[in-house]
């Protein structure tokens, strides 16, 4: 060996050691004849450790039969093959190099895998460049994880913690195409706080909230998650009651009007009570459309305050 060919294998040493990415070389047999400095920093292995030794006796976490199908196409076809973290979050096992505050316990991998071929043209074999993308992965996580946390809270009312009426609209529109289609009873409620004005005026706006939030407590205690519960406007509330006829969901009814009754909320010293009204209208043919089924849910509402409030009203058909 010449003087400038060790000078050149030296700097290529350096570049394979310095380079902030794994490289691995393997023949067809996933034999490794190159192991870099990313590889043995992070696998704790020497490149005399595992250089000529097959790639799988050391990693048994890599699924073999997997691994080969994936890599068939570099020797096969000599066409490069990319892993990415969002199918498969590594492919060797490291752990991440993250500050203690990450949320990774392992290093998320890229992985490009091309031919290695010889001056006519054989692929005689292959080379892994292992990227380390922790970070990128962990910060589109983090936006993804964020997203989901503003999708659910633009749906729910901050004071009251039940859907607020946009989404409630929205899925009251999907139970209503159900009723068409399904044939189990389905009834709609809307209830109202009675005189709630003068419980403002009394005790003022933040004690009114109390008693808007002491409701929806009543409310969650008194449906089943497959209920659809929201908050229809500002002390009014909407209740879509699944697989209920009208009979059951005036023993619903009755259980929110009796603990909306007893109930008391103490605000500044105050003991407030409260009644509320109700309606409901159970799903029927003569619904055509979602804003029609509701529609006579807030009729029976507005007949039970006009017959004097505290009670409730079934309206089924239409007047
Ligand atoms: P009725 O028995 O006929 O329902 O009488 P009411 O006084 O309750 O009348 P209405 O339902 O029209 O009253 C709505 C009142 O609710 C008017 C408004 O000032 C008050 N309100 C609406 N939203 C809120 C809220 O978020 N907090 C508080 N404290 N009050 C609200
Ligand atoms: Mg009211
Ligand atoms: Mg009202």
């Amino acid at each position: 060996m010449t003087n400038s060919e060790l000078a050149q294998m030296h700097w290529q040493h350096h570049l394979l050691s310095s380079i902030e990415v794994g490289i691995i070389v393997l023949n067809h047999d996933f034999v490794v004849e190159v192991w870099n400095q990313f590889m043995e920093n992070h696998s704790d292995i020497l490149p005399s450790g595992i250089c000529g030794t097959s790639l799988f006796e050391h990693f048994p976490e890599i699924d073999e039969k997997w691994l080969r199908a994936k890599a068939d196409p570099v020797f096969t076809l000599s066409s490069p093959v990319f892993l990415i973290w969002e199918q498969r979050p590594y492919l060797f096992k490291f752990g991440s190099n993250r500050p203690i505050t990450s949320d990774s316990e392992f290093m998320f991998q890229n992985v490009t895998m091309f031919p290695l071929t010889s001056p006519s043209g054989n692929v005689e074999k292959m080379c892994l460049m292992i990227y380390d993308v922790t970070d990128q992965a962990l910060s589109k996580r983090r936006v993804e994880r964020l997203n989901e946390e503003l999708k659910i809270m633009s749906r729910i009312d901050g004071l009251t913690g039940l859907y607020n009426r946009r989404y409630w609209q929205e899925r009251f529109d999907m139970k209503f195409k159900l009723a068409k289609r399904r044939d189990k009873p389905v009834t709609a409620m809307m209830l109202d706080i009675d005189h709630f004005k003068k419980v403002n005026d009394t005790y003022g706006h933040q004690a009114g909230d109390r008693v808007i939030q002491a409701l929806a407590n009543v409310i969650k205690c008194s449906v089943r998650e497959t209920d659809l519960a929201g908050r229809y406007g500002g002390e009014e509330f909407a209740i879509v009651l699944t697989d209920t006829d009208a009979k059951n969901a005036h023993t619903v009814a009755e259980r929110i009007r009796s603990a909306a009754e007893a109930t008391t909320v103490a605000h500044d010293g105050n003991n407030i009570s409260f009644t509320v009204s109700l309606g409901l209208s159970e799903y029927g043919d003569h619904c055509q459309s979602a804003m029609e089924w509701l529609e006579l849910a807030d009729q029976a509402l507005y007949d039970a305050k006009v017959s004097g409030r505290n009670q409730i009203i079934a309206k089924n058909l239409p007047d």
